[in-house]
C-alpha cells in the first residue's frame, strides 16, 4: 500500500497515539467527564496561547473562527484595516466586507511583510478604525509579520489586533497578552497534529467590550454566547467531542515536548529544508528576513510544471506539498515543517522532490539537496 505523508501546511499528520485517541467511543458533552476535558483544554491552550484571556470553542475549520472575530467585533459600516498579502489576509478582507465594514485594504506584495509603521500611519488617518486584522503566518507565501511591533501599535489606539495564527500556532511563537493581541484565531488542524473540527478564539477585555457593543446579528458563532457556557465550564452547542478528547492528549504531547523546544524544532527542521532546495537550485519564494518557520515557499523553476511536479509526487510516491495559491499557482510549492513531522518526514520529502525534479528534467547532482539537508540537522547550533 502507497504511504500517505501530509507535507502540507493543513491538514497536518495525526500521530499514531492521537489515532488511537479518535477510535475511542464517543462520551455525552453534558457530562462532569466532559467539562473535566474541557477545562484541561482551556487550560493547555492558554498556555500554548501564553494567555490569561478568555478562550472559547467553535466546532468548525479555522475560517470559522475567522468569522466568528468578524461578526462579533465589527457592526455594519464600522471601519477595519484588513492586510492583504496572501491567501489568508484576504480571506480577512472577504469577511470584512461580506458584513458591511468599511475596509481599508492594506495590500502588501506577496512574500513581503507588512511593517508596524505603515500600520501606524494607517490608524492614524484613520482614528476611528475599529480593528485591525493580521496573520501570523502568511501560509500561502510563508511570511511572517513583527505581530510584537505591530501589537505596541494597535494597543494605543482604541482599535482591536486580531490575529490569524490558524497554521502558526504551536509551531512559531505568539505572545497573546505580551503582544497585545485582542483576538487570536487558530484550529485543530496544523500545529496541534488533529483532524479539522475545532476552532479558537482568544479574547482580551478590550475585545468583549467591542463583542458587547456589536450590532450585527449573529448566532451559531455568537462569542457572547460562548463567553456564557464558558462560564459554566460548558459550549453552546455540541462540540466535536471526539476532537476535543485528543486534544488533550495533544496538548499533553505538546507539554511534555516543552512549547520552545518545539519551536527551536521547527526552526530547525525549516533551515534543512532551505539548505536543501537552495543546493538544487529552488530559491525561497518569501524574502528571507519575514519568512516564517511553518512552511518553506520555494519557486519552482522556470521550464518545470509546479503544478505536474506536486501532482507526481502525490499520485506516484505518496508525498503530497502543497502548490501554489491564486497566481502563483505552477509557480511556487510549500512543504510544511509543523506537527508531528521530524527531520526523517523531511528529508523523504526532499528525496521526494529530487526525485520527480530530476525526471522532469531539472539539472542538478542528485542526492545535493539531502546533503545539504542532512548537513544542517547533524548541526545542532
Ligand atoms: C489553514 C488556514 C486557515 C483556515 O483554513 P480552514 O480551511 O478554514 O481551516 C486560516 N488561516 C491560515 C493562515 C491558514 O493557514
Amino acid at each position: 500500500m502507497k504511504r500517505n505523508l501530509l507535507l502540507t501546511p493543513g491538514p497536518t499528520q495525526v500521530p499514531a497515539q492521537l489515532c488511537e485517541v479518535l477510535g475511542r467511543p464517543i462520551i455525552h458533552h453534558r457530562t462532569p467527564q466532559f467539562q473535566d476535558n474541557i477545562k484541561q483544554v482551556v487550560e493547555g491552550l492558554k498556555e500554548i496561547f501564553q494567555t490569561k484571556n478568555d478562550i472559547y470553542i467553535l466546532t468548525s475549520s479555522g475560517s470559522g473562527a475567522m468569522e466568528a472575530a468578524v461578526v462579533n467585533l465589527l457592526s455594519p459600516n464600522d471601519k477595519a484595516i484588513a492586510v492583504d498579502g496572501g491567501k489568508f489576509g484576504e480571506r480577512w478582507v472577504e469577511l470584512c466586507q461580506t458584513y458591511g465594514a468599511r475596509t481599508i485594504v492594506h495590500k502588501v506584495e506577496w512574500g513581503k511583510a507588512p511593517s508596524a509603521s505603515q500600520i501606524k500611519s494607517l490608524l492614524e488617518a484613520n482614528p476611528d478604525t475599529k480593528a485591525v486584522f493580521i496573520t501570523l503566518a502568511e501560509t500561502s507565501t510563508g511570511v511572517t509579520p513583527d505581530v510584537k511591533a505591530i501589537g505596541e501599535v494597535v494597543s494605543k489606539t482604541p482599535a482591536v489586533l486580531v490575529v490569524d495564527a490558524v497554521s502558526g500556532l504551536a509551531v512559531q511563537e505568539i505572545k497573546t497578552d505580551e503582544w497585545h493581541c485582542d483576538i487570536v484565531v487558530s484550529g485543530s488542524h496544523k500545529g496541534l497534529m488533529l483532524p479539522p473540527g475545532l476552532a479558537f478564539v482568544s479574547a482580551s477585555a478590550k475585545a468583549i467590550d467591542l463583542i458587547n457593543k456589536c450590532a450585527t446579528p449573529r448566532y451559531y458563532f455568537d462569542l457572547r454566547e460562548c463567553k456564557k457556557a464558558m462560564e459554566k465550564t460548558d459550549t453552546p452547542f455540541t462540540p466535536a467531542i471526539g476532537i476535543m478528547i485528543a486534544l488533550v492528549e495533544s496538548l499533553n504531547m505538546i507539554k511534555k515536548d516543552g512549547l520552545n523546544n518545539m519551536f527551536v524544532r521547527y526552526a530547525h527542521l525549516a533551515r534543512a529544508v532551505r539548505a536543501g532546495c537552495k543546493a538544487i537550485g529552488l530559491e525561497l519564494f518569501p524574502d528571507e528576513t519575514c519568512a516564517t518557520n511553518v512552511l518553506t515557499a520555494v519557486k519552482v523553476p522556470a521550464n518545470i510544471d509546479g503544478e505536474k511536479l506536486t501532482k507526481t509526487m502525490r499520485d506516484t510516491y505518496g508525498i503530497t506539498f502543497a502548490g501554489g495559491q491564486d497566481h502563483l499557482k505552477g509557480k511556487v510549492i510549500r512543504m510544511a515543517h509543523m506537527g508531528s513531522l521530524d527531520e526523517y518526514d523531511i528529508l523523504t520529502g526532499l528525496a521526494c522532490l529530487e526525485k520527480v525534479l530530476f525526471q522532469m528534467g531539472h539539472k542538478f547532482e542528485l542526492g545535493s539537496a539531502l546533503t545539504a539537508a542532512q548537513k544542517v540537522l547533524n548541526n545542532k547550533s
